[in-house]
């Protein structure tokens, strides 16, 4: 039936582990990334994505300006001026830091978490577009 026909082709078994949504690499524990203003939890991917882990829930606007920021060599004038989509992709995934796991059971989370609580940034780069 048509309803049903656009669900993603994702690999349930692949989705538990933690990988990278834009590369598929397995992603590090967060961990805690000094920056000029503070620090953030996340890291960097091999692809050269930026993720930011807000485990409180709670900040994940702000979280996700760290992870730009930092996407930009920290340079808060180049990430105010990026566009989504245009300059940089983003990606929400919903992480489970005890299991280091990403969690693909949607339908189990509560509307709080389905937001995601981690944040995956990645610059455009002149050769991706195309
Ligand atoms: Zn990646």
């Amino acid at each position: 039936m048509g309803k049903y026909g656009n669900r993603p082709r994702e690999d349930k078994a692949t989705l538990t582990e933690p990988r990278c949504p834009f590369c598929r690499e397995l992603f590090d524990r967060p961990y805690t990334v000094s920056t000029a203003l503070g620090f953030f939890t996340g890291g960097r991917c091999l692809c050269g994505a930026i993720y930011v882990f807000d485990a409180s829930n709670k900040n994940l606007g702000e979280a996700f300006m760290d992870a730009l920021s930092y996407a930009c060599a920290e340079d808060w004038d180049v990430a105010m001026s990026l566009e989504p989509d245009k300059d940089y992709k983003e990606c929400s995934v919903t992480y489970n830091s005890h299991t280091h796991s990403v969690s693909n059971k949607r339908s189990d989370l509560s509307a709080r978490e389905k937001a995601g609580n981690m944040i995956f940034v990645r610059l455009v780069k002149e050769q991706d577009q195309v």
